[in-house]
């Protein structure tokens, strides 16, 4: 693994491995809810606390927080696996589940109530909510709070055997209704939900509430650092009160490693919405192709775009753990990728917007095979050869009728050099009835070949091209970024809906050198001059698609 930069969790972590606190364990956990596809922000927790675990030679869980069975659904758990694999990380153990200690939590929470520390509240939730103060002002107390132990237990037991609607009952922890901290405000511990769990069915009718799950979760697994983002930190003070009523007057549980809840900021990028909720919104209204949607800020669309894991990984150590929260820019993000594909992928000719070029000196029939290198970043990449004859494309916009003196491309009488081929001189060109340019007419030089030491004089450009009877076409998905707005998700009075990019996907078709032709899903290229493309999984040799991982230049710098 990549050296990973310092920050102030390991300070942290350090300072509890000087006083031996766990002796000396570090386990970590990575605690997505499977209600949807992991994002780039869940990515920053997955480097963090794998992270974590390698440096400190501990281990980290992947724990699916599976409390609400009405969001949440299978497909999500595999997605995830699949995509912490993919970053490059390897779990402890099997995977582990918040339901499985369902019957735990369960146990928990009576000791609560025998405790006189939880009970059983009849109000609506809206009610409840009313009752919860302003945080310079009490809140009520509940009518039900002083209900005795026993009658507390019957009714948990009848909510658990399913004898109320959803709505009808909770249960609270009684703590102090007038807490500075509005989350010590009798929080709800249970509600009530009659739907089929993705992994228990229908064998619970109540479900813990995040803060009554989470931190008895994390020390049924002997976590000792539980990494969580800057908005659970007003939720420590709870997660410690429970911690301490369970372990209460429990020999064992006491002496069992007792998790420490650390928060650090979490990632927010410009350009990007980042919220489970607003990506599963992008794809039920279809305004993108699913959770893979090489738009989405999801791993999954990360990779379909041609994301590599190093790049991620790469980003997330760049930004850093902080603990105040802040807005990173895309560009950083789209930089890591084309940093690390710059040295690790081969060149090839692919012309975006073909024009055509005919070399009219060139005789006709004839083919020869030019030598190409792959990579000049990487010379064990080798070289190709390629086709090369008389009819070859060029970019449109690597011609002008009338250029300006600086344009180093092709214009009437310019010289520039085809790429690994020769240098060709523009005699004339021909229109359509459209006024647009239908082909061009060069000479060319046959003493120019590249790598032939015999030419003197410098050309200064040299273009990319296929030749006319080899190339293939593809199609090619140019993505550019979603939004159109740097803070979609925050506008006032606006929905993050309106700023969609109407150009975030153009889809063309190109001309393609034809060594792609056995190109498979994922296979990565920089199309020379143009940008960084990726083979996507819908594309065959019968045809071939690309998509636009990121241009060769950031074309939104100001
Ligand atoms: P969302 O708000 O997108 O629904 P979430 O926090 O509800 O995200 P979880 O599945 O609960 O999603 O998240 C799993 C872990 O990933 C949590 O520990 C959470 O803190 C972390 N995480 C989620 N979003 C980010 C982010 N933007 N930056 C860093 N960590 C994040
Ligand atoms: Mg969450
Ligand atoms: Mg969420």
């Amino acid at each position: 693994p990549e050296m990973v930069k310092s920050n102030f969790i390991h300070q942290e972590i350090d300072k509890d491995l000087a006083k031996n606190i766990n002796d000396g364990v570090v386990l970590t956990r990575f605690p997505p809810e499977p209600n949807g596809y992991l994002h780039i922000g869940h990515a920053k927790s997955i480097c963090l606390n794998f992270g974590l675990a390698q440096k400190y030679g501990g281990a980290c869980n992947l724990r699916f927080d599976d409390t609400n069975p009405l969001k949440e659904d299978v497909e999500y758990v595999d997605s995830i696996m699949e995509d912490v694999r993919w970053l490059g990380f390897e779990w402890e153990g099997e995977e582990k589940y918040a339901s499985d200690y369902f019957q735990q939590l369960y146990d928990w929470a009576v000791k609560l109530i025998k405790n006189g520390k939880a009970y059983v509240d009849d109000q609506s939730a809206e009610d409840i909510a009313r009752q919860k103060g302003t945080p310079t002002q009490a809140g009520a107390e509940s009518p039900c709070r002083n209900r005795p132990v026993q009658e507390n237990l019957d009714l948990f037991e009848r909510m658990k055997n399913g004898e109320f609607a959803a709505g009808r009952k909770v249960l609270r922890a009684k703590i102090d209704m007038a807490s500075p901290n509005m989350h010590m405000r009798d929080p709800l511990m249970y509600r009530i939900i009659h739907s089929s769990h993705h992994r228990t069915g229908d064998d619970w009718c109540i479900y813990p509430m995040y803060d009554f799950a989470h931190g008895q979760e994390d020390f049924i697994e002997g976590i000792t650092h539980s990494v969580c983002t800057l908005e659970f930190e007003v939720h420590r003070p709870l997660y410690n009160w429970f911690l301490d009523q369970i372990i209460e007057g429990d020999k064992d549980l006491m002496s069992r490693p007792r998790p420490r809840q650390i928060e650090f900021a979490r990632l927010n990028l410009n350009y990007t919405v980042m919220s489970k909720r607003k990506l599963l919104e992008l794809v039920e209204k279809e305004i993108v192709d699913g959770w893979d949607d090489p738009r989405m800020p999801t791993v999954s669309g990360l990779r379909r775009r041609g994301y590599t894991p190093e790049s991620i990984r790469t980003f997330a150590d760049k930004v850093g753990v902080a603990r105040r929260d802040g807005v990173i820019d895309v560009a950083l993000l789209e930089s890591c990728v084309r940093d690390d594909l710059n040295k690790r992928v081969a060149r090839v000719n692919a012309v975006i917007d073909p024009v055509k070029l005919i070399i009219t000196n060139y005789p006709e029939g004839q083919e020869e095979w030019v030598e190409i290198e792959n990579n000049p970043e990487d010379e064990a990449m080798g070289i190709r050869k390629l086709p090369f004859a008389r009819e070859v494309y060029i970019e449109r916009d690597d011609f002008m009728e009338d250029p300006p003196r600086k344009f180093f491309r092709l214009g009437p009488g310019r010289e520039v050099r085809l790429k690994g081929a020769y240098a060709v001189t523009c005699t004339d060109y021909k229109k359509n009835a459209n006024g647009e340019i239908e082909e061009i007419y060069c000479t060319y030089d046959p003493e120019t070949k590249s790598g032939a030491t015999t030419v003197s004089r410098k050309i200064k450009g040299i273009l990319h091209w296929v030749a006319v009877n080899h190339a293939l076409d593809a199609e090619v998905r140019m993505y550019d970024r979603l939004y159109n707005h740097e803070a979609p998700a925050s506008q006032k009075d606006a929905d993050h809906i309106d700023f969609i990019n109407p150009d975030s996907l153009k889809v063309i078709t190109a001309k393609v050198e034809p060594s792609l032709r056995d190109a498979s899903v994922l296979d990565k290229f920089q199309f020379q001059r143009v940008g960084y493309f990726c083979v996507d999984r819908e594309s065959t040799p019968q045809k071939l698609v690309f998509n636009r991982t990121v241009a060769l230049r950031d074309s939104w710098a100001k």
